[in-house]
């Protein structure tokens, strides 16, 4: 694609310079197939200097007052909104996504910075009372150095979640986003160096993910681990930390569910699970996709899905016309086909989609399952791509319980008038949380993340602060 400023030298940066390797990956355009650029690999010193870096940053960054802290990060959102026009093409090239998609993740991603820069503020303890002449307090400490590992589906907003909190938090932290997008977290990283904020407090590596991942976790001065991907990948650094004695937070995959009962708007409901389903084509862990509809609307609610689905155009990111982009990688295509294709040779109806096209691209079609047989690795497997299944069910009992049946619990959506309905969703829907008639799953005030195999700890909100805080009480017997 020509006629776009140049994909950016992506390097790392450790105490507060810019650092390139002797080792690089290429970057490629999912939409075009064409190198965009490379990523320099870090090597074991470049990750021990890493450490030292984050070391010495603490040690300034947690001894500036929070007002400080907070006006270098409003400095960094201001920047990084004057320079979205800059930054949403790079995210466009190395991921696929829409403009539009690219400019509403730096707007989130900002929107997640700013909270937590004026939360920082906020992280009080308490006063405990114990007896007179005895002062007793617990106050919130940074927890320290943070190894944060962000995924490629989100490369400006997923990083931003972790250096965010922990920034604010006053930690410091070394990052390692995805290999495959790396600009989102450079320009986040230019944007705060430009803001003042300190050597070393905010430090950048990429590398070979699980030569990293191990140096960084189990070096002694790493003091939490904080990882958004897979659940496969997440059992093995949660287990790498445990034996460490390190606490993690993990935001791993979903499998959302969407409940339509009888008595919901259902064309919105089907409308807007489209406009939700091809949301960075699929590849969010919140994307919904299995649909559980009431059978007295389950045609209506198909019909109307089905069309909308069918009417989505799949294009090149930067093309104006394009409503849905490309996957992100071949992998993820390969895995789409194949879930469909074993669906298919098991029963499943394909009411549209379903065909993966020629071409150069990572490319999938919009894609909606119906009849699909309980046996078919769909249902049990996160599809993370553009593929929705519908289903009838006999009222609210059967949902629920088709809802629950999985091991992931990230986001459910629910869509009913009634009060009462919406409350027994509230109370029986096993997931982190719960959007009822609409599809947004966090903002930067909610607390979010996963039950059951989704995984622990919170991202967002007041807890997504405290979760880079540690605890300290001081009991104090005056003379
Ligand atoms: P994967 O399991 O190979 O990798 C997932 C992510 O983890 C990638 O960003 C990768 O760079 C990173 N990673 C892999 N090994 C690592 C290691 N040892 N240490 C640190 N990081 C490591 O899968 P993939 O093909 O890249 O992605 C497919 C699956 O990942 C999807 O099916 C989806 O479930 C999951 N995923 C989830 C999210 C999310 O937001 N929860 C985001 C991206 C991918």
């Amino acid at each position: 694609m020509s006629g776009w400023a140049p994909y950016p030298e992506v390097r790392l940066l450790i105490g507060g310079r810019w650092r390139d390797a002797a080792e690089h990956r290429p970057v490629v355009d999912p939409g075009t197939g064409e190198t965009l650029g490379s990523v320099p690999l870090a090597d074991g010193r470049d990750l021990a200097d890493a450490v030292d870096a984050a070391c010495a940053g603490l040690r300034a960054w947690r001894r500036t007052p929070p007002a400080e802290r907070a006006a270098v990060l409003l400095r960094a959102a201001s920047l990084l909104r004057d320079r979205t026009e800059a930054i949403a093409p790079d995210i466009v090239r190395e991921q696929g996504k829409t403009l539009a998609g690219a400019r509403g993740e730096i707007a989130r991603g900002i929107s997640l910075l700013e909270w937590d820069a004026h939360e920082g503020r906020r992280l009080d303890g308490r006063v405990i009372p114990c007896g007179p002449g005895l002062q007793v307090t617990a106050r919130r400490e940074p927890v320290g150095v943070v190894a944060a590992f962000a995924p490629w589906n989100a490369p400006f907003s997923s990083p931003m979640r972790k250096i965010c909190g922990a920034l604010a938090a006053g930690c410091a932290l070394v990052l390692k986003p995805a290999e495959e997008t790396p600009a989102g977290a450079w320009h986040i990283a230019q944007a705060l160096q430009d803001a003042g904020l300190p050597p070393g407090v905010l430090n950048l590596v990429f590398g070979r993910p699980e030569a990293v991942s191990r140096a960084l976790i189990e070096h002694p001065a790493v003091r939490l681990v904080t990882f958004t991907g897979s659940v496969a990948v997440g059992r093995q650094l949660a287990a790498l930390a445990g034996q460490h004695l390190k606490p993690t937070i993990m935001e791993l995959g979903g499998h959302a569910p969407v409940i339509v009962l009888g008595d919901a708007d259902v064309e919105a409901a089907a409308r807007q699970g489209v406009q939700a389903k091809a949301v960075n084509s699929g590849q969010i862990c919140v994307s919904p996709t299995r649909f559980f509809v009431e059978r007295s609307v389950h045609e209506r609610f198909t019909d109307a899905f089905v069309a909308a689905a069918a009417a989505v155009r799949t294009g090149h990111g930067l093309h104006p016309d394009s409503q849905m982009g490309p996957l992100a990688n071949r992998r993820r295509v390969d895995a789409i086909d194949a879930l469909v294709g074993d669906a298919r040779g098991h029963g499943a109806h394909v009411a549209c989609g379903g065909v993966r096209p020629g071409g150069p691209g990572c490319f999938y079609p919009l894609t909606v399952l119906a009849g699909v047989p309980a046996a078919a690795r769909v249902w049990r497997e996160e599809p993370f791509g553009p593929l929705a299944l519908i289903e009838p069910v006999d009222g609210l009992d059967e949902a629920l319980a088709r809802a629950n049946a999985l091991p992931l619990g990230l986001a459910a959506y629910a869509w009913t008038r009634s009060a009462a309905h919406a409350d027994a969703f509230a109370d029986r829907v096993e997931a982190g949380a719960l959007a009822l008639n609409h599809y947004t799953a966090s903002t930067a005030e909610t607390p979010f993340g996963g039950v059951k195999d989704s995984g622990f700890g919170r991202e967002g909100g007041i807890e997504g602060v405290q979760a880079f805080t540690v605890l300290k009480s001081v009991s104090h017997r005056f003379p």
